[in-house]
């Protein structure tokens, strides 16, 4: 029985880390914002609300990209051999992304830190992983376990550290309308997770100011 649970959950992880066939039907999309308008008690043939319908659509493929898009086509020709053992950080990436309750963004920054385990990745890629996750509808815990375990798993890391800082405008704008709050997720993964050093010595470094600053 627990085997079964087990096996189930993997499936659905590797459906939802490597994308899917899934397609935006613009002209489906353009009519039902047209529909949403109407609900509204707006006038959709309005001068300010003629094309709006076309570039809600358009917003919304663009910001839901992220499901084309394909971890290893991402990586392919950009894991290089290396000796280096050292913890790697990119901080500050910046990402917007839309919570999958309300269909409002939810945007802020993305920590990452691995140990390297014979290979690295080119560090651009690290944005395009985060940015592959944020363009889809999510919960920030869900992109914060993916990211993660996209790292450890398609670079055999050592360990893997994600820290993500969020406002989220469905609490700023709506419900408990708290302006100021942020959002802090974390995935600690190997040796961030068994060894406590290692994950403060990650911590520290994302707390530190930019390059130059003293701490
Ligand atoms: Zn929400």
């Amino acid at each position: 029985m627990a085997k079964q649970g087990v096996r189930r959950r993997r499936q659905r992880k590797i459906e939802d880390v490597d994308g899917s066939d899934r397609t935006v039907d613009l002209d489906v999309l353009q009519s039902l914002v047209t529909e949403m308008l109407l609900s509204l008690g707006e006038k959709p043939g309005r001068n300010g609300l003629l094309k709006t319908p076309e570039r809600v659509a358009k917003a919304l493929a663009f910001m839901t990209q992220g499901y084309q898009r394909n971890i290893d086509h991402l990586l392919n020709g950009a894991l290089f051999p290396i000796e280096y053992d050292e913890m790697v950080i990119v901080k500050d990436i910046d990402f917007f992304s839309m919570c999958e309750h309300h269909l409002l963004p939810f945007f802020g920054k993305v920590h990452v830190g691995y140990l390297p385990n014979k290979k690295v990745v080119g560090l651009s890629k690290i944005p395009r992983i985060v940015d592959t996750f944020a363009r889809r509808l999510q919960v920030q815990e869900r992109l914060t376990v993916q990211i993660a375990e996209t790292l450890k798993s398609k670079l055999n890391a050592n360990g893997v550290g994600v820290v993500v800082e969020a406002r989220h405008l469905c609490m700023m704008m709506r419900g408990v309308e708290k302006q100021n709050t942020v959002a802090v997720t974390s995935s600690m993964l190997g040796a961030f997770r068994s060894q406590p050093q290692t994950r403060l010595e990650f911590l520290k470094l994302i707390r530190r100011g930019s390059v130059g600053d003293s701490d």
